[in-house]
């Protein structure tokens, strides 16, 4: 019988902090497994008191993917779950980034409990548009959850009901976000080394 290969899954902070390209890790693996799993908890309860029994998981994709895939596995209440894809471009006029959306989600949401997930609420502008489309669809509720909230950078004004860390204004990367498409597998979020941000001298 072919002998099975162990695989350590667990990595150390040392072991996480070996890729060559972050500077500082700022949520450790650790740190966001025992954050997502609290959320998911305040999630459940939450909807329970509402006397919610389902309740309507939406993604934003790319960004949000790992995130919500956490933290759907948490929640204890039926679930549906739907992504929308939303793309950020720079227009001549504006110094921030417009949201644009790419493609909706398939599942319809009147008369549903509707949660809304994002990987970073930063000016907002993306869940300000967000909430305003799913909101014609008439969901009963529309709630939104971020893992990161970087509330200086407010352009639209816009709170979120449920966030897991607050994050100074530093770009970031790591757990579902990226840099020039890079970086999203990393199992921990942490800030990018000022040489790597000049994709130009990607090389590798
Ligand atoms: P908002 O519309 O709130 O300005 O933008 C939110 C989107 O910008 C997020 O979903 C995320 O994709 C992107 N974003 C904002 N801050 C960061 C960051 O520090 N790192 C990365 N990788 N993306 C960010
Ligand atoms: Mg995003």
């Amino acid at each position: 019988m072919a002998k099975q290969k162990s695989i350590s899954l667990n990595h150390s902070p040392e072991e996480e902090l070996a890729h060559p390209d972050i500077e500082n890790v700022l949520f450790s693996r650790e740190q966001i497994n025992h954050r997502v799993i609290e959320m998911s908890d305040t999630i459940t309860s939450d909807y329970q008191t509402l006397g919610a029994t389902e309740l309507t998981i939406v993604g934003i994709t790319n960004g949000a993917v790992v995130f919500v895939s956490d933290l759907l596995r948490g929640v204890r209440l039926h679930t549906r779950f739907d992504t929308v894809r939303v793309t950020s471009y720079y227009d001549y006029d504006s110094p921030v980034a417009l949201p644009k959306i790419l493609a909706q989600g398939k599942l319809r949401l009147d008369g549903k409990h509707v949660l809304l997930v994002d990987d970073i609420l930063d000016t907002g502008n993306t869940l300000s548009l967000l909430r305003k489309t799913l909101l014609a669809q008439n969901p009963v509720s529309l709630r939104t959850c971020v893992l990161l909230d970087k509330k200086s950078r407010r352009v639209t004004p816009f709170e979120a009901e449920y966030v897991g860390f607050d994050l100074p204004d530093v770009f970031v990367v790591g757990y579902g976000l990226d840099y020039a498409e890079r970086y999203r597998n990393l199992p921990y979020i942490g800030t990018l080394k000022i040489e790597r941000r000049d994709t130009s001298s990607w090389d590798d």
